[in-house]
């Protein structure tokens, strides 16, 4: 229930102004973000490198209401793309549609997506698609599927918990995509998604061991014990080797996780945002953790 009320919230433009304006404790903004400039984001990211973990840049902002902000979005990710391989070699940058213009201009949307394709191609970069609500997931799977053949590197995040993502998975028979598995962050009818959260970890658990059998180089996008046990016993399983996928999580969430994984052998991808527009991306983040809740309305009073 509060979850769904988190959600709901993430997509209030109004609060996102009046919270926005509230003087929130630094402390719950930077654990989920890593500053709020490129520069900062390439520090944050150099030195998670020296510990053996890589890093997607994710420039924060979604849902822009007119196409200069997408264009300006763009050029911000292309500067990331160019600083990557002097800087942090190995590193990804996460995009999301909604921030290149698909809600105003599909035809815009995948015109930015080619530009940062073409210019990741061109330094060696790969670039990263995250899935957004399902009002624009289709739309995102077929820009995604018409630029897979040029850029097949490119990876796209698809969700667990919605209902037409085993069939979409199997809809790609020329060009096998990359994925990042993920149970899903937004808020979706009963229709479109599962909401049962077992029911989500059982699809997850599933579709992780397909994306093991029949894609190249899944990334798997969670911290459930559970799921991150059945990927490791799958994958051994499968005899698919350790080098052979990786594990993404988020910044800020169970930290201690991604060194053990480390360790262990396996390849960690941190999904590392920066930049100024937080309030949606940490109002998902809040429904994920409802206990973060107090947290943020402790610092909403300036405790
Ligand atoms: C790298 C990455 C990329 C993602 N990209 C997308 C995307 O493109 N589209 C999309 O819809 N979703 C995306 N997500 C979010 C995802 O869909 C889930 O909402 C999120 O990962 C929580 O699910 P979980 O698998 O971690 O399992 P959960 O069952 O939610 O969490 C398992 C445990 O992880 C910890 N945890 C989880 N979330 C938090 C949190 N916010 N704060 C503190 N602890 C937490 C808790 O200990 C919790 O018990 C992404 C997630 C990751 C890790």
């Amino acid at each position: 229930m509060i979850s769904r009320l988190l959600l709901h919230a993430s997509e209030s433009k109004k609060l996102e102004d009046l919270i926005s304006r509230m003087r929130l404790t630094r402390g719950l903004v930077s654990r989920y973000v890593a500053g709020t400039t490129l520069e900062e984001a390439l520090a944050v990211t150099a030195g998670l490198k020296r510990q053996g973990i890589d890093v997607s840049l994710d420039l924060l902002g979604e849902s822009v209401a007119d196409l200069k902000e997408s264009e300006r979005a763009t050029q911000e990710y292309v500067q990331a793309i160019k600083a990557i391989p002097g800087r942090v070699p190995g590193s990804t940058i996460s995009v999301k549609p909604s921030q290149l213009g698909i809600v105003v201009d599909p035809d815009a949307c995948a015109r930015n997506l080619s530009t940062l394709l073409e210019t990741a191609a061109d330094h060696g970069v790969a670039v990263e698609v995250d899935m957004e609500h399902s009002s624009v997931g289709p739309g995102t799977l077929e820009i995604y599927r018409t630029l897979l053949k040029q850029y097949p590197d490119t990876r796209v995040a698809m969700q667990a918990a919605v209902r037409r993502t085993q069939g979409d998975l199997e809809s790609f028979t020329e060009h096998k995509p990359r994925i990042r598995l993920v149970k899903g962050a937004f808020n979706e009818t009963l229709a479109v998604a599962v909401q049962d959260k077992e029911e989500v970890t059982i699809r997850y658990q599933e579709l992780s061991e397909w994306a093991l059998a029949n894609l190249p180089d899944p990334a798997f996008g969670t911290h459930d014990d559970k799921c991150i046990a059945h990927v490791k016993a799958t994958a051994e399983r499968l005899g698919v080797d350790r080098r052979d996928f990786e594990f993404q999580m988020l910044y800020g969430v169970r930290r201690k996780l991604w060194t053990e994984l480390v360790q262990q052998g396996y390849r960690v991808r941190i999904y590392l945002p920066y930049g100024t527009h937080w309030y949606p991306y940490l109002m998902r983040r809040m429904a994920e953790r409802p206990a973060n809740l107090l947290l943020f309305l402790r610092s909403l009073i300036g405790d």
